[in-house]
């Protein structure tokens, strides 16, 4: 996605929910070689479809006239028809709510499965990815590498483990020497696989490695920049405009970017996704019925578990004047083992559902 669309993860609340075709586009293309597998599988598991309601014809199940992939016709998914979603609900409907019928999005259940069905050659391994794990994680096993717990247990934040990995300017091991007031650090050892060891420009790692330029502050530089602590009439929630707010479960992410409006907030560890906190969002939420669109962000909300993210989701739908709801996260990017077929699962329990996904560069 475009840059301006990545911005989305923190400033998302003021803008509508983002088209998906170009995440399509980056579906359903031959695989390139610069992707791994694991990227691959990761752009094909969140695919989204965004089509207009079918006509009553095309509802009907059709046989035969599949577009190939798993032998099951484009109409189906699931073994559920192309005129519902897997919810039952028709599409364009939420809660018993007509959607517009460009904002109608279905998870495609085909691209839970992380073989990359639409290629017709197999992706080559990033070699500098896999060097990087060969060279610092040689044991972690396969297992581990692809689950997203050990990969934030293994997340690389002192001056050490960046020496270790990478060749450090002046200006970058400076910052990590005063660290203190700046944006926490943080980056997992998948995407710091892909990031340049030499190269203090390259973007990706411009992106994550700190510099003694966040120490600068210039005229107009605030630290709450979209103005958001004063909108908030409960802990983690922003209500700026009348009918979307801004929902903040936690306020940590796997991997810390240099660029993040709130920088004020993630990584310091006082947003926690409590109940008692939580309830006091669902309950404004339930009283305030102008509302009709939550992004949850944060802090990356795929960040929480499987189980605290069905239960949000799940009082989130249950309010009836709320028809979008949005998932603003960097997850796919930055630790795309996030990605596993019981998340699929919980996800697809509540679409039509949004997800910003939060991408800066090809390199990712
Ligand atoms: S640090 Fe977290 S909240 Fe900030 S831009 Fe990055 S992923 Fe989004």
């Amino acid at each position: 996605m475009s840059s301006s669309d990545s911005d989305e993860c923190t400033r998302a609340v003021e803008d509508e929910p983002p088209s998906t075709r170009k995440i399509n586009r980056l579906a359903h293309r031959p695989a390139r070689p610069s992707l791994t597998p694991l990227q691959l599988a990761t752009i094909q598991a969140l695919a989204v479809i965004d089509e207009p309601p079918p006509s009553p014809a095309a509802a009907k199940p059709r046989r035969n006239a599949g577009n190939g992939t798993n032998g099951k016709s484009r109409g189906k998914t699931n073994g559920k028809t192309h005129g519902k979603t897997t919810n039952g609900k028709a599409p364009g409907k939420a809660n018993g709510k007509h959607l517009p019928a460009s904002r109608t999005l279905r998870v495609d259940a085909r691209h839970a499965d992380p073989a990359p069905a639409t290629t017709a050659e197999p992706p080559v391994i990033n070699q500098q990815a896999a060097a990087f794990r060969r060279q610092f994680f040689p044991d972690a096993s396969d297992h581990d590498w692809d689950s997203w717990r050990w990969q934030s247990q293994h997340r690389i934040r002192t001056l050490d483990h960046f020496e270790r990995m990478i060749t450090l300017s002046d200006a970058e091991r400076e910052a990590l020497e005063r660290g203190g007031t700046m944006l926490p650090v943080g980056i997992t050892p998948y995407y710091m696989s892909l990031i340049d060891p030499v190269d203090p420009a390259q973007p990706l790692r411009k992106t994550v490695v700190p510099t003694t330029a966040e120490f600068v502050r210039t005229d107009g530089e605030a630290d709450d920049p979209l103005g958001e602590d004063g909108h908030s009439p409960v802990p983690g929630l922003v209500h700026r405009y009348p009918d979307r707010v801004l929902f903040l479960p936690l306020d940590f992410c796997s991997t810390y970017c240099r660029y993040c409006t709130r920088s004020r907030v993630v990584g310091h560890g006082e947003i926690v996704p409590n109940e008692a906190r939580l309830e006091a969002i669902y309950q404004y939420l339930e009283e305030t019925t102008q509302v009709r669109d939550v992004l949850i962000s944060g802090g990356d909300p795929l960040a929480l578990s499987d189980d605290k993210l069905d239960g949000i989701l799940g009082r989130l739908r249950a309010i009836p004047h709320i028809e979008f709801v949005r998932i603003g996260t960097k997850m796919p990017a930055v630790l795309p083992q996030r990605i596993t077929p019981e998340l699929c699962a919980v996800l697809r329990k509540y679409h039509p559902l949004w997800m910003s996904l939060h991408f800066l560069h090809p390199s990712e």
